[in-house]
């Protein structure tokens, strides 16, 4: 257990902790227990230009520094962060209430982003055209893009912040960063390793405050020049229509709505295991997590019945407390938006096969228990939308066209599942899927040398890969007519 005896100067600006210029705060609360972790600044307009100032000050020198310099600040943040990776578990766990192991493999995840990123950092490469015209040379520089500002989600805290600082500062863009108010602890803690890391001052800047007030002078400014958001596709849009005017270039990790199809040839026992880690995770609260299965209509039963009987075995509580699977859900809204999806499901023909009521744990945060739907249908809210919490619906089918079919009718693209040990069928269907992600076997995809990112309503962009850092600079085009 950690405890703070104060409130804390949450908005870091310029290389100091500082408080809101209002002196206004908000309070920081255990998710589990419902209890009060700490105070944090709470900024508005006023400072959020402020950072942005910083920011632009500090981006010509970050800029002109050589890769390696940037690089070694990168590798000392993965060193620092593997190093306290059980105080930084910890504060996730309180703030956001996942299980500690889950909290402990999020950390390491962040550290490995700023691993691969002080790599890559080394690797941005530019090009040589060979030209048409006799004394003429071509070249294609990557230049950074120069102030960017990054807004984030609860549901990863750390992992989320990693993916975008480390591709940026790699580059070397000045960032200023809007953590999601349910979990400002983890992106203090984050941005302080930075500073001790030696990232000078003024190259990372964070506000924990009012979203519209922050959003908004991030799309006014014409010195931010990229956002990069990760949450809601409702909240995507607004950043898209609110950038226009500046036309800034924005890079969106949206919401999903992820489909799992079990074929008849799948190792039933695998399908399982993986298809209950995917959707229990977080409980349920993961943008690729599974939201819906669809199940060969020979094997369902026998599907079913493992599935029942692991979610049988699976235990809420306290993400501080050994043996938890499962902690609570962020607030009461997400544990309305279950009751709505579970009653929705019921009224039309679904059968609950486990769960199906928030949990009493004997603690007083929003708890739901893991639940399992049998019978579902197409015209269900859990089939159609993003249920984001612990509600598993199975729906059954026999022809691969058809489930194909099913999984692509959709406005979401981030990330779909399948299992199956026919190696023809795995390429026939991953190709087919509309998806930016497809996982065949496997529901643990995203890694950071890879490029994750979804298609259609769920983003533009990748996190990861050698493709990542490029969301963050431009490219040059220089001509030059030499005499030769
Ligand atoms: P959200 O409501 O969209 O919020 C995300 C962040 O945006 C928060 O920091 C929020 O701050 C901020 N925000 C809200 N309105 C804003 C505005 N007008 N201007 C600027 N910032 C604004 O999403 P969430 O509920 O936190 O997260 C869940 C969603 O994120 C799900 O849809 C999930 O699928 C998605 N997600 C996607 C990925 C991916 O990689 N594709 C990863 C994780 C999560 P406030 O809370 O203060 O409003």
């Amino acid at each position: 257990m950690i405890t703070w005896d104060k409130s804390l100067d949450s908005l870091f600006i310029n290389g100091k902790w500082i408080s809101a210029d209002s002196g206004r705060t908000e309070s920081v609360i255990n998710p589990a227990t419902l209890e009060k972790l700490t105070d944090v600044s709470w900024a508005g307009r006023t400072e959020t230009e402020h950072a942005i100032q910083s920011a632009s000050l500090a981006f010509p020198e970050w800029s002109r520094k050589t890769a390696r310099e940037r690089s070694k600040i990168l590798y000392k943040t993965h060193e620092l962060l593997l190093e306290r990776v059980e105080r930084l578990s910890t504060i996730l766990t309180m703030e956001q209430g996942k299980p500690l192991a889950e909290a402990k493999g999020e950390i390491r995840s962040a550290a490995n982003f700023f691993l691969w990123y002080a790599e890559e950092a080394n690797r941005l490469y530019g090009e040589w055209i060979p030209s048409s015209i006799p004394g003429k040379r071509l070249l294609v520089k990557p230049e950074p893009i120069g102030v960017i500002a990054a807004i984030t989600p609860w549901n990863f805290p750390s992992s989320m912040i990693a993916r975008k600082l480390a591709p940026a500062l790699a580059a070397g863009c000045t960032v200023i960063l809007k953590p999601a108010p349910e979990t400002p602890l983890s992106a203090i803690e984050l941005v302080s390793i930075l500073t001790e890391a030696g990232v000078p001052d003024g190259v990372v800047n964070l506000v924990t405050g009012d979203a519209e007030e922050i959003g908004s002078a991030f799309m006014e400014s014409r010195d931010v020049r990229l956002i990069t958001f990760t949450g809601s596709t409702e909240v995507g849009k607004l950043l898209m229509k609110g950038s226009a005017n500046t036309v800034k270039k924005l890079s969106l990790e949206l919401g999903g709505h992820a489909p799992i199809l079990v074929f008849e040839d799948a190792n039933l026992e695998r399908a399982a295991s993986q298809t209950l880690a995917s959707k229990f995770r977080n409980s349920g609260q993961t943008c690729i997590c599974a939201n819906r299965v669809y199940v060969h209509e020979n094997v369902k039963e026998r599907f079913a019945n493992l599935l029942h009987e692991k979610i049988s075995l699976l235990k809420a509580g306290n993400g501080l407390e050994k043996g938890i699977d499962l902690g609570p859900l962020i607030n009461r809204q997400s544990l309305d938006k279950v009751q709505s999806h579970l009653k929705d499901a019921i009224q039309k023909g679904a059968n609950v096969l486990n769960g199906g009521a928030p949990l009493q744990t004997g603690l007083r945060g929003y708890f739901y228990s893991p639940t399992l739907l049998t019978q579902a249908t197409k015209d269900m809210k859990v089939m159609r939308e993003e249920t984001f919490g612990p509600l598993l619906p199975l729906q059954s089918f026999t022809e691969e066209a058809d489930v194909i079919h099913k999984a692509n009718d959709t406005d979401y693209g981030l990330a779909a599942y399948l299992f199956t040990d026919n190696l023809s069928r795995a390429t026939r269907v991953s190709e087919a899927l509309e998806y930016g992600i497809v996982g065949v076997n496997d529901v643990f995809p995203a890694v950071p040398e890879a490029p994750f990112g979804g298609v259609k309503q769920s983003g533009i962009g990748k996190e990861g890969g050698s493709q990542g850092i490029h969301e963050y600079v431009n490219l040059k085009y220089i001509s030059t007519v030499i005499d030769e």
